[in-house]
């Protein structure tokens, strides 16, 4: 399956704990980035006249796709269409918004254009919290967009949350849990905060002004995974949790090592065997598409071999699927029985057929078990 991911980098305030590609910039950049984004998916669509046509998912991400004015929406989506993305035929169409910039115009356009689902980040209902990590907006704003958006027929809607936030309790986390899921969602996405050195927020953590308990961490993911759970949200992904159906096809693709290609700064993509990124920086990816998108200024890496295998392995077992053996052989590589009973005894792993997925403790080990799988891989010919 070929999916689209088109990164919309601009947010109108920076959050603390930010380590993604995101700039706050006047409005004045973004008619200059709309012309970018749309002469990099020309150059590419003249490149590859027939891969556009055969897209069949789209995620509008960022930064904040709804940080864009409707009008300049609906100019992404013109882009889009004119170099042939079925919009109307995709089998899932999805655009991030935050609740700030959650409004009935924006959603009209994003559904003209076909949009199906629609992603809010509200990382939390607890408004010191919000405070504390700099989102932009308030804790009454998340519950509005959400009353908005799962009141609208038809439209998928998916909320992220935050965990082990600092000054956050488990009891906090499991009430912003139980809140989110008085309104009717079917599908979740909860993420561990992961304070990076470079931000705000790490130099604070840095100072001693705040401070993380990682000790609550397993204990958040825990009680998180068996809340949704009784509420029929099933974890498909580390991170991910839906009703069975309500899967993010476009995600899944991700992780199934399907194809994706990807436009804007940094935005990351996988196409004829090649994974590529194009520079994540406003200023060096506006030269790259004013010097015409060549080549030699994208990130390109060509995965075979161990690398192969060990994407193979650690993106499958991100997911409840798990890792089919049979496809890993057929890509020259075998995990002895060996490292599998010894995971499996910890329960840690379970098998099932050809499959080997995680199993209780082991999601929160997942790096752990990734890791000494992959380096116990050997060469299929030379099976023990
Ligand atoms: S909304 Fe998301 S992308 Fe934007 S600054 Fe906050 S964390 Fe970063």
């Amino acid at each position: 399956m070929l999916g689209l991911y088109v990164h919309v980098p601009f947010c109108g305030k920076i959050c603390d704990y930010c380590d993604f590609s995101a700039i706050s910039v006047p409005e004045s950049y973004y008619l200059e980035y709309l012309d970018l984004v749309s002469r990099e998916v020309s150059v590419f669509a003249e490149r590859h006249p027939d891969a556009l046509g055969k897209v069949e998912t789209l995620y509008v991400g960022g930064g904040t796709p709804s940080a864009l004015p409707s009008e300049l929406l609906s100019r992404l989506f013109e882009t889009l269409r004119s170099v042939g993305v079925p919009l109307s035929r995709l089998r899932e169409s999805t655009m991030e918004f935050n609740p700030e910039s959650c409004d009935a115009e924006r959603l009209s356009v994003a559904r003209s254009y076909g949009v199906d689902r629609v992603s809010l980040g509200i990382q939390s209902f607890d408004g010191e919290l919000l405070d504390r990590i700099g989102r932009s907006h308030r804790a009454g704003t998340g519950e509005s967009a959400l009353g908005f958006l799962t009141g609208v027929p038809g439209l998928r809607v998916t909320a992220d949350l935050m965990f082990n936030l600092p000054g956050q309790t488990l009891d906090g986390f499991l009430a912003d849990l139980a809140h989110l899921m008085e309104f009717p969602l079917t599908h979740v996405s909860f993420y561990g905060l992961k304070v990076d050195p470079r931000t705000r927020l790490g130099h604070r953590v840095a100072r001693g002004e705040l401070s993380v308990d990682e000790d609550l961490y397993a204990d958040m993911y825990r009680r998180g995974v068996e809340f949704l759970a009784s509420r029929g949200l099933e974890r498909y992904e580390t991170s991910n949790f839906a009703i069975p159906g309500q899967e993010s096809l476009h995600n899944l693709n991700y992780w199934r090592r399907g194809e994706y290609l990807a436009f804007g700064p940094g935005a990351h993509g996988f196409f004829e065997g090649v994974r590529f990124h194009a520079p994540e920086k406003y200023a060096p990816w506006r030269n790259y598409v004013k010097s015409g998108c060549p080549r030699d200024l994208l990130d390109l890496d060509i995965v075979d071999g161990e690398a192969l295998a060990a994407e193979l392995i650690q993106l499958s077992l991100r997911t409840s699927e798990g890792l089919d053996l049979e496809i890993l052989r057929k890509n020259g590589k075998n995990v002895p029985e060996s490292a599998i009973l010894r995971w499996e005894r910890e329960g840690f792993l379970v098998r099932s057929g050809s499959r080997i997925a995680l199993s209780g403790d082991g999601w929160l080990f997942m790096d752990r078990v990734v890791e000494d799988l992959f380096c116990n891989c050997v060469p299929y010919s030379n099976l023990e």
